[in-house]
């Protein structure tokens, strides 16, 4: 059995039976030890997507405060090659945004072919923070899910490969999250009252991950659903899911890499001779 949930396209979501402390049967120590064995595959296929330039990855984070976003970032890109990853944070739309289309500055930020990128948060919010909050009509809210699903198969059309992952943590979790925060002096920075008012519409935030969850987990960007309560449980199954979500292109680009070194050794090889260079 996978770590992650992997939601299937068209099936139904019960957060409620998905268990946020869920460990696998793992203790800390194996967990963190086949999360490093995953991530040095991960890193390795990683490189060729980079050089075999056929496919970008993008990696979608999203849960509510405290679920361990940034810390997941930070165990992902502890063996991706930082020069070919980036991360884009998307925060309360700037004017310049919200007088665009909710998709455009999700778009603008979408890896390039080769290239791989973090959403810490992302055009999902539109369907999350938004509705929860109704920002924009109901109408507007739910006509979005299809047009996410367009956005996304558009992206994977054009060789974007897509894995989302909603991080699972339960309420009394994170509320020992959010006070520890005030504990420790350096955390201190993170807190915010918006954390403890969102957390009032727990509830909401719940249905509305569980809807976009359903209707929007495709066969070309599935979501799965993490649990997180455990720190590296969740940075295990990330891993997880991220091995195998690369696994299936790894022929690929290998070959297609091993052609191109073929061909520069030809072009190589005419250049001496034309040269009447000896090595
Ligand atoms: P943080 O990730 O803690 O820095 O917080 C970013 C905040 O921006 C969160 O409260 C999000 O819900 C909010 N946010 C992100 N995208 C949107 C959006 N499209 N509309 C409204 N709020 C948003
Ligand atoms: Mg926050």
């Amino acid at each position: 059995m996978p770590y992650a949930h992997y939601v299937k396209p068209g099936s139904t979501v019960k957060l409620k039976d998905l268990d946020p402390s869920g460990h696998g049967g793992l203790e800390k120590e194996e967990a963190d030890f086949r999360r490093h064995e995953m991530g040095q595959r991960v890193e390795e296929m990683q490189e060729l997507m980079y050089a075999a330039n056929m496919n970008s990855l993008l990696l979608v984070l999203q849960g509510c405060d405290t679920s361990g976003k940034d810390g997941s970032i930070k165990s992902i890109l502890s063996y991706v090659n930082v020069q070919s990853c980036r991360v884009a944070s998307f925060k309360q739309p700037t004017h310049l945004e919200a007088s665009h289309d909710f998709l455009w500055r999700a778009h603008e930020q979408v890896p390039a072919l080769g290239g791989m990128t973090i959403f810490n948060r992302s055009h999902y919010e539109d369907v999350l923070v938004v509705r929860v909050h109704d920002l924009v009509s109901k109408q507007v809210c739910k006509k979005r899910y299809e047009q996410i699903n367009h956005f996304e198969e558009l992206l994977a059309d054009s060789g974007t490969i897509i894995v989302k992952f909603f991080l699972h943590i339960s309420k009394d979790e994170q509320e020992k999250r959010l006070l520890a925060r005030e504990e420790d002096a350096d955390k201190s920075w993170k807190l915010s009252v918006g954390d403890w008012s969102e957390r009032e519409l727990w509830k909401d935030y719940q249905k509305a991950f569980t809807d976009a969850l359903e209707a929007c987990s495709t066969d070309c960007a599935p979501w799965y659903v993490v649990p997180a309560n455990h720190k590296w449980f969740r940075d295990l199954a990330i891993m997880e899911a991220l091995e195998t979500t690369l696994k299936p292109y790894r022929q690929t680009w290998h070959e297609h890499l091993k052609e191109v070194g073929v061909e520069r050794k030809k072009e190589l090889e005419a250049y001496r001779q034309k040269n009447n260079i000896k090595t």
